[in-house]
């Protein structure tokens, strides 16, 4: 390959993206995605934080972009849009069948989203489950040709959200939607939860050598104040258990458990997602 010249000059890192973790509230992540002058936001519950690395980094916000509904999402859309009301605001897309303010473009399954600055094209997915019209934002290439998701609280790190407003069929639903997309995605979740989620999951799955592989590894990175995230979907394949609701050593697990026979995935799943909501 030759190196090809940038032909506006711009910027030696012309092309790169850059894909931050703004930490927010007790566990949320709010992730930027920049090309090193303008930068998009997903999920931000809260504007400080934002604003703070924004000006730390000399970024200029061009959009958001919520999953749903929840406040630790978009708690701080408002006083986004306040402190650019002047330049006419920034487009905010969301999802449309869910009740959120200050929406101005209302997406669904399917519908492509197309940000100028930074120039990224993502494709909407439906994932009912944690809330009833939550969405998740599926960028197919950056400039390298890595594939990356936004999921809110749908997939995370070695689990998967609360059933809030959907059924275990709806979420299994969704979860293979997004376990169809390409294995070398790169999941960029809202929460750094994977601690917990490890735990739960190495009571579900204790002899899976690439979870307890990666229970050391995150926690090592948690104990130099390092995100978990992003993860990948092959990783995910390998160690969440909400992946894995077709494994056979899960349902023998689950049997022992409940002292109930495990019908087939979607029953594991419920099964699973009902222990996790009491697991300590
Ligand atoms: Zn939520
Ligand atoms: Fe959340």
């Amino acid at each position: 390959m030759i190196a090809m010249e940038s032909l506006d000059g711009s910027s030696p890192a012309q092309g790169a993206l850059e894909y931050v973790p703004v930490p927010a509230f007790e566990d949320n992540y709010i992730w930027l995605v920049s090309d090193g002058r303008d930068a998009v936001v997903v999920d931000p519950g809260d504007a400080a934080p934002v604003e703070a690395y924004l000006a730390k980094r000399g970024w200029r916000l061009t959009a958001i972009l919520l999953t749903h509904h929840h406040q630790d999402h978009v708690g701080g859309v408002k006083a986004l849009l306040d402190r650019r009301s002047a330049e006419g605001g920034v487009p905010v897309y969301g999802p449309a069948s869910e009740r959120i303010e200050h929406l101005t473009q209302r997406l669904s399954g399917g519908d492509p989203v197309n940000i100028a600055h930074p120039a990224l094209a993502f494709s909407v997915i439906d994932v009912p489950g944690h809330t009833a019209g939550h969405i998740a934002y599926f960028q197919a290439a950056d400039p390298h040709g890595t594939p990356h998701l936004f999921c809110g609280d749908t997939l995370f790190a070695s689990g998967c959200g609360r059933l809030f407003e959907g059924t275990p069929q709806q979420m299994l639903a969704s979860l293979d939607a997004l376990a169809a997309l390409p294995d070398t995605t790169q999941v960029h979740c809202a929460h750094e939860y994977t601690l917990s989620n490890i735990r739960f999951a190495r009571a579900v799955e204790p002899d899976n050598d690439a979870l307890s592989r990666w229970d050391a590894a995150a926690q090592a990175l948690r104990v130099s104040g390092k995100p978990t995230l992003p993860t990948t979907l092959a990783h995910e394949k390998a160690v969440n258990p909400f992946l894995r609701a077709d494994v056979p050593a899960i349902h023998t697990r689950l049997e022992e458990q409940f002292g109930a026979p495990v019908a087939d995935r979607l029953e594991a799943f419920r099964m699973m997602r009902g222990w996790k909501d009491k697991f300590r």
